[in-house]
């Protein structure tokens, strides 16, 4: 979800140069719809100037009074000889407004340095952020796109174990295939079959193996397909074959669509 805050210039500028990770604002209803994951765009009153940043956690308090106790003032934009004070809080709002909504410390990263890594780290599925994030962290891949419906979808890896390499992923967030309802993960399996038996006949493949690993609360639920040719062994090597450059097929591209999408 995308939310909107106006800034002065001087918290504008300390935010744009990474230096103030923390925004203090009235836990109100309209903040109360801000989640972790969630994606900030920032405006300079002065300038119009816009900046986005990702919410990478949220510290609640009853007052501001907490809230500069327990947070590290140079996080809230504040230099090194600064006073930092929680009256400075009550030039916006009024002290019955902060008596009854409490206030919020949102921790932001600016989207341009946003990595997987700092994602997971902060309990934030990279997988879903990049889906509602115009695919910014693994890029838009339509054109490896096999089969998409509602539910899940079916694509080519970037970077496959062998040529053929397909996954597919539930569209919505479950960490592992435990997690998933048994009607999804009934038309996802059958789904596979199909996809296994379309791999075979367009790559000519000996086999198609078929593998779920998802560990850890951050993993989005996926499945994947690997071919192995008759030039390789068989056995569980096969998982772990060293990664290639994908080189597009547009021809195979075509062929797959058309096997699975009827
Ligand atoms: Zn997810």
């Amino acid at each position: 979800m995308l939310h909107y805050l106006h800034l002065n210039p001087e918290p504008f500028e300390t935010i744009k140069i990474g230096e103030k990770t923390i925004e203090m604002r009235l836990y109100d209803e309209k903040r109360r719809k801000i989640k972790k994951g969630d994606v900030i765009e920032f405006q300079n009153r002065l300038n119009g100037e816009k900046i986005k940043a990702v919410v990478m956690n949220l510290y609640i308090f009853k007052s501001f009074e907490e809230l500069y106790s327990k947070v590290d003032k140079a996080k809230l934009g504040y230099k090194k000889d600064d006073k930092a004070s929680p009256n400075d809080m009550e030039q916006y709002y009024s002290k019955s407004d902060i008596e009854k909504y409490g206030a919020v410390g949102i921790e932001i990263k600016l989207l341009k340095d946003v990595t997987v890594a700092n994602l997971v780290d902060a309990g934030i599925c990279p997988t879903c952020f990049d889906r509602e994030n115009n695919c910014c962290l693994y890029g838009n891949n339509k054109d490896k796109m096999l089969y998409e419906n509602d539910k899940f979808e079916c694509f080519l890896v970037g970077k496959p174990r062998a040529i053929g390499h397909i996954v597919i992923s539930s569209k919505a967030h479950y960490k592992d295939m435990m997690e998933i309802p048994d009607d999804l993960c009934e038309e996802i399996f059958v789904f596979a079959k199909k996809t296994m038996k379309a791999i075979k006949k367009t790559y000519g493949s000996e086999s198609v193996y078929l593998c779920t690993m998802c560990d850890g609360l951050m993993n989005h639920f996926h499945i994947q397909l690997i071919p192995r040719y008759d030039y390789e062994k068989r056995g569980s090597k096969n998982f772990v074959k060293e990664r290639k450059d994908y080189i597009e097929d547009k021809e195979k591209i075509r062929q797959l669509r058309l096997i699975l999408q009827k």
